[in-house]
């Protein structure tokens, strides 16, 4: 399947082959996945029970490269929240226990592709986790560096895959320096940095759409941290609105807790200091997003809005997941916990949220 896949900045003054081993442009600057798809239903191949029934939208060009757990099309449950019908997608239910799947499988399949033999990562957890699983996979050597606070079983899941662990004191920020200090040698298999792994998150907006019999839902509640599904949404639901598939853009409420919210201040030009806490959503507790700017255009552009909830809101929404037999992180439970007050301050519509983390990585006690 050849495609002409280009590398582009915000500003499109700096353009790269997409073949080219490369995460950011020369100047520093963030890039972009180009290609000119369109897409079409008849191409989504049905036989296969996973997100690469999209092929035709994902810029891998041969398919031997393609590594994957057969991922994706996740359940879209139609369940009742506090009285209301809410379609929540079962994204705890990946292989590694997150949807960062989705954007690992791609990542990791251009990776291969591009003939890397060794990548480093960092994360709060669960991307280092899938990222881990798929250069295990695919035979690629891996360092995942990760906040010495991470959740212990994530750590003992990235190092059961193989990948070296660093563990960084300090601030998710701290983590963050040390790993692009090793990307200098390394390829950066990072899930904010690298434009191919929101070509594998953009795959939620399609399969809510197929799923919904080729409908566009009114709102999409999602979690904000680094925006790796948020941006992906983006991309997916605009892909199929160019693309004549769907006639709207859902609303994008993107959800942050209270404790670290820095784009929901930005967003509302709220004049407060910000001042960062502890957060028990460990998976959102991004003090300086690096796509800060397209998040919030994403959501802008959607007509959405960045919402936050409390500590005490995410705990009463994770017991409540939890009882009605949804075992899920506290991360999770903060974007449950904006789909509540969502609901309870807007006429909502169709309303599609999801649950982002399984249980078995994280507790509250
Ligand atoms: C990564 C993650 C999030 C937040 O995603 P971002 O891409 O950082 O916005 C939410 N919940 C869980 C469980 C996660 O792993």
């Amino acid at each position: 399947m050849k495609q002409e896949i280009k590398l582009v900045t915000s500003d499109k003054k700096e353009q790269y082959n997409g073949n080219e081993i490369r995460w950011r442009s020369d100047s520093g600057n963030m890039l972009h996945v180009s290609h000119e798809v369109r897409f079409e239903v008849e191409k989504v191949n049905a036989q296969l029970h996973s997100l690469w029934r999209y092929r035709h939208m994902i810029p891998i060009q041969n398919d031997d490269h393609i590594v994957s757990f057969e991922e994706g099309f996740t359940p879209l449950l139609k369940t009742d929240l506090w009285g209301k019908n809410v379609f929540v997608k079962q994204e705890q239910l990946f292989s590694t226990g997150s949807y960062k799947d989705r954007g690992a499988t791609v990542l990791m399949s251009k990776a291969k592709e591009l003939g890397v033999k060794h990548v480093v990562q960092d994360s709060s957890g669960n991307a280092g986790c899938a990222v881990a699983a798929y250069a295990a996979a695919a035979g690629i050597g891996c360092d995942i560096y990760v906040p010495a606070s991470t959740s212990p079983a994530k750590l003992v899941q990235i190092q059961k895959y193989g990948a070296t662990l660093k563990l960084i004191e300090g601030t998710r920020e701290d983590t963050a320096r040390a790993a692009l200090q090793a990307a200098a040698q390394h390829y950066y298999a990072s899930h904010c940095w690298n434009p191919f792994f929101f070509e594998g998150t953009k795959t939620f907006a399609y399969e809510v759409c197929e799923q919904l019999k080729w409908k566009a839902p009114d709102v999409v509640v999602i979690p904000a941290g680094n925006g790796t599904l948020l941006i992906g949404c983006y991309i997916g639901f605009k892909e199929l609105l160019e693309s004549g598939i769907i006639d709207k853009m859902p609303k994008l409420i993107a959800v942050q807790a209270q404790n670290c919210a820095p784009l929901y201040h930005a967003f509302h030009h709220t004049n407060e200091k910000i001042i960062l806490q502890p957060t028990v959503a460990e998976g959102i507790a991004i003090a300086q997003p690096i796509r800060a700017a397209q998040m919030i255009e994403a959501v802008k552009d959607s007509e959405g809005d960045f919402i936050v909830v409390t500590e005490d809101e995410i705990r009463e929404a994770w017991n409540y997941c939890c009882s009605k037999g949804f075992y899920i992180e506290p991360t999770s439970a903060a974007t449950i916990a904006g789909v509540k007050k969502y609901m309870e301050e807007k006429e909502s519509g169709l309303i599609v949220s999801l649950f982002t983390g399984h249980g078995l990585k994280a507790q509250l006690y």
